[in-house]
């Protein structure tokens, strides 16, 4: 018998093919859950599974990635161009992730993408059930996944399964909404332990299995198909040390002189975001020029740099909503912009790491105020990069990690006035107290970091497993 291993199982693998003239390249991808799942699935003879970032021409193509993924411990699923289209661009972030951010005015239902989803959530599943062996573990990631559960569960009904969803779930109001609303809630039920980043989206998820699916729980556990099904809150945590390491590299250092040099204001106030409409961009930018227009004193004085990272380029609302950035941006600057100053420095593109850790240094005040954000690592990112503890968070309490940072000040984006306010307070507020609440947030954040909630998720997992087992 096979020792039990792990699947971590998520849409995108921790790298991606890239196709140059030699042939085929790995590169790794570097996120949160790469880092965090690192040691995890690299370790014994447990597999990431997941789709490899490109769509393959070949059956040879297919086999010398199929060949070199297996030997660094991954697992390919292949999808098609269509499936992407369909199952991808279409059901998962036209459908799922505008209905899950409350942007229902932008989702789209349609069953062809729907059947998309449902085929590939079995590809998923086929893949994983042809590696996974009766007593492994198995740990599912994201929306894009959410019927992959119960299709492991039908096949092989003992199987340890764990669900993590990374973006929130909405009210029962807005889930309702879907067209296939009870489909996923039952394909979510598959897994034994759900997992989310804060309390309230916990009680949204149970509220819905019990409003649609008529499924009780008592303080979260459920019965359903005389099995215990646990859901919690598990808010994700970043790699602390290594964010705090970074900021004081050479390299980070180099950069962060010439970035402020560059820059040339006094004071810089900073945002990074994926180009998505949930992030509130137009919002921030906005309320930065009602700031400049309501405080004058503050013109040539502070400088907003704001990263904005290419994204879904495909998707027709993220189109519009990049020229709609393009033209705030150039208005506030074109109306307040001198020789010497430039009020809005914009980017539209991405940086490695030692880059935004001189940004994350460089920045008097983070400035994140997304419209719905399942937690926000970029906030976590920018505490911990602090390491003279100076420095200013400004958090929409629409972001999941407004719940661990609330030494942050805390704005509702929506509210121009209120965010005006905060940019003047963030500005004014006296070095002490900045070095007060930023090692609050350093503390919570060295805590619970990353592979604290990796250990977590896992012992919630077996704990749910070893109740099954006592009540058979
Ligand atoms: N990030 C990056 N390159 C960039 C800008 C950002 O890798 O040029 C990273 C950033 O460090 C953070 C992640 O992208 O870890 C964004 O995560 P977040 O939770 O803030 O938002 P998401 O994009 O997941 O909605």
């Amino acid at each position: 018998k096979p020792d039990p291993k792990t699947i971590i199982v998520s849409n995108r693998l921790p790298v991606k093919v890239v196709r140059n003239e030699e042939g085929l390249d790995f590169q790794p991808t570097e996120g949160g859950l790469a880092t965090g799942l690192g040691s995890i699935y690299k370790s014994g003879n447990n597999v990431w599974i997941g789709w490899p970032g490109a769509t393959l021409e070949s059956k040879a193509e297919e086999k010398t990635t199929l060949e070199i993924l297996t030997s660094q411990s991954m697992y390919p699923v292949f999808l098609t161009d269509e499936d992407l289209e369909l199952y991808y661009e279409g059901f998962s972030n036209e459908t799922l992730w505008p209905n899950f951010h409350y942007f229902n005015q932008y989702s789209i239902f349609n069953e062809d993408t729907w059947e998309s989803y449902k085929q590939v959530n079995q590809k998923f599943a086929d893949a994983i059930l042809s590696q996974a062996n009766k007593n492994d573990t198995i740990w599912v990631h994201d929306y894009q996944l959410l019927l992959v559960p119960a299709l492991l569960r039908q096949k092989k009904p003992d199987l340890k399964i764990g669900f993590f969803l990374h973006i929130p779930f909405p009210s029962y109001e807005s889930f309702r909404i879907l067209p296939f609303r009870r489909e996923i809630l039952l394909g979510m039920l598959g897994a034994d332990f759900l997992g989310f980043h804060t309390y309230d989206d916990t009680r949204h998820f149970l509220s819905s299995v019990n409003r649609l699916a008529g499924i009780g729980n008592n303080h979260g556990i459920i019965n359903y198909n005389n099995r215990q099904i646990m859901a919690d809150s598990l808010p994700m945590g970043i790699d602390y040390d290594k964010y705090h390491s970074t900021a004081s590299l050479p390299e980070t250092l180099q950069k962060e002189v010439e970035y402020r040099t560059a820059i040339g204001s006094p004071k810089v106030m900073l945002s990074i975001d994926r180009l998505d409409y949930s992030k509130g961009i137009p919002q921030r930018v906005k309320a930065f020029e009602k700031f400049l227009e309501q405080y004058p004193e503050y013109q040539q004085k502070v400088s907003l740099v704001m990263i904005v990272v290419p994204s879904r380029y495909q998707v027709g609302k993220y189109k519009e909503l990049k020229e709609e950035i393009d033209l705030l941006v150039g208005r506030i600057n074109g109306c307040f912009g001198r020789l010497s100053w430039t009020p809005v420095h914009y980017f539209f593109r991405s940086y490695p790491l030692h880059s935004l850790s001189a940004f994350y240094r460089i920045a008097h005040v983070g400035f994140v105020s997304p419209l719905r954000d399942g937690m926000n690592l970029v906030a976590k990112e920018f505490i911990a990069s602090k390491l003279e503890k100076k420095g200013v968070l400004i958090l929409s309490e629409m972001a999941g990690a407004s719940k661990e940072l609330s030494e942050a000040i805390l704005v509702n984006p929506n509210n121009q006035k209120q965010m005006v306010e905060a940019i003047k307070e963030a500005l004014e507020m006296e070095e002490e107290e900045q070095i007060a609440r930023l090692s609050v947030m350093q503390e919570t954040l060295k805590r619970y970091n990353i592979y604290h909630w990796v250990d977590l998720f896992m012992n919630r997992l077996d704990h749910v497993k070893n109740q099954q087992l006592a009540q058979k």
